[in-house]
């Protein structure tokens, strides 16, 4: 497995975790943003981190649904840090309040960028009682109600 940025080899217990890049900032900059992790709650140790669209984070999901883990993994993927886009001051009105938990939003749009469908995503979301009107919401990006 070689790193997608600057083709050195990865270590093979991080290609596993689902990286396609190394441990240099360089890549880890370039690469991280996009991914979907989710934290998973260890009895007495730290918290595993996964993946979402990898084997582990399929695995993971599966784990989840059959009560494999004490609590429910959470996504813990951070926006995006694009620090490049330049916002016209004034031009928008005070932020709306967030009424949508941002993880719910990003469950949902991760999987559908992986291609499931929204009885799929119901499934998949449904340990966190995540509805199918919801999902419908999300997947189509209307997360402001
Ligand atoms: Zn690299």
């Amino acid at each position: 497995m070689k790193c997608v940025t600057c083709g050195d080899e990865i270590l093979p217990e991080r290609a596993a975790l689902g990286f396609k890049y190394c441990t240099k900032a360089k890549c880890v900059r370039e690469n991280r943003q996009g991914l979907t992790v989710i934290e998973i709650s260890q009895h007495k140790t730290n918290p595993e981190y996964i993946i979402l669209d990898s084997e582990r984070g399929g695995q993971a999901l599966k784990d989840m649904r059959e009560g494999k883990y004490r609590r429910d993994p959470v996504v813990v993927q951070r926006q995006p840090a694009r620090t490049d886009v330049a916002v016209a001051k004034g031009k928008f009105g005070k932020p709306k309040i967030q009424r949508y938990d941002p993880n719910r939003v990003k469950f949902v749009q991760a999987l559908r960028d992986q291609g499931y469908r929204v009885e799929e995503i119901v499934e998949k979301g449904a340990y966190m009682n995540l509805t199918r009107s919801e999902v419908v919401r999300y997947m189509s990006g209307r997360t402001r109600g």
